[in-house]
């Protein structure tokens, strides 16, 4: 495996299974997971200001502003475990993002490497956000059916207590999904033209999805 830094970005619309993923390969990878998701709602259940600004965006199922995201994601990117590289989970999700990013990178003397894009359907990712749960301490990603825990409720990792989220429900997702098509899918052809992107059947199970994902990692 290559030891220049390596800046890889998930791409798919919401439940296509990036979380899931990232965490399956982050540790073959040895780089940080840095999902904007996430981090906003670490700053949420931290009542932060930005948490708090975030989420009346997120609880309508749309973005939260360009500005806002893209400082907090950079600020991320400038602490010193991504020094070299990181997977992005979530983030860019538009054009603007995408740019803003290429153009912190390029001032690194670093560019993206890899746009693995997980393609799932619309109506089975509604039946993943339906039964998907998260963990209420290291944010880990589980679903009722297809990916339970040992222990209903429980998150193997840490034991804490799984929930779900607020804007997993049925119509927030339905905007999601809009709100994917307009804004984030023209990152596609974005990366497409820049020749990083692999497309990645995500409508087979989690483990047929980790191993496509190693190929195309490794191989890149
Ligand atoms: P999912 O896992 O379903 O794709 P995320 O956890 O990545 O959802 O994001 C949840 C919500 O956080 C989004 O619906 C959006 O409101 C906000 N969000 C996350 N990442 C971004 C981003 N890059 N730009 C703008 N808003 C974002
Ligand atoms: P994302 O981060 O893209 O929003 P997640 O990784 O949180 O998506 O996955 C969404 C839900 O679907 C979770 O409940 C997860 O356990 C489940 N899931 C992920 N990948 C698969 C898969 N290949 N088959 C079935 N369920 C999956």
């Amino acid at each position: 495996m290559t030891t220049e830094p390596r800046f890889i970005v998930l791409l798919g619309p919401p439940a296509s299974g990036k979380g899931t993923q990232a965490a399956r390969l982050r540790e073959m990878l040895d780089l940080p997971h840095v999902a904007s998701g996430d981090l906003f709602r670490e700053n949420l259940k931290n009542e932060t200001d930005l948490g708090l600004k975030a989420k009346e965006y997120m609880d309508r199922g749309e973005l939260v502003p360009d500005g806002i995201t893209i400082a907090m994601v950079m600020d991320r990117l400038g602490r010193p475990d991504c020094a070299d590289g990181a997977l992005l989970d979530g983030f860019p999700r538009t054009i603007a993002q995408a740019e803003a990013l290429d153009e912190a990178l390029t001032e690194r003397g670093h560019e993206i490497s890899l746009v693995p894009c997980i393609a799932v359907p619309d109506e089975v990712l509604i039946e993943r956000v339906s039964g998907r749960r998260l963990c209420r301490v290291c944010g880990e990603s589980y679903h009722v059916k297809f990916n339970p825990p040992q222990q209903a409720g429980i998150c193997d990792r840490d034991g804490g207590g799984l929930y779900q989220r607020d804007d997993d429900q049925p119509e927030t997702v339905r905007q999601r999904l809009r709100v994917y098509w307009e804004q984030t899918s023209p990152l596609i052809e974005y990366y497409r033209q820049r020749g990083v992107l692999v497309e990645v059947d995500g409508d087979q199970s989690i483990d047929a999805v980790t191993e496509d994902l190693r190929t195309v990692v490794g191989d890149s």
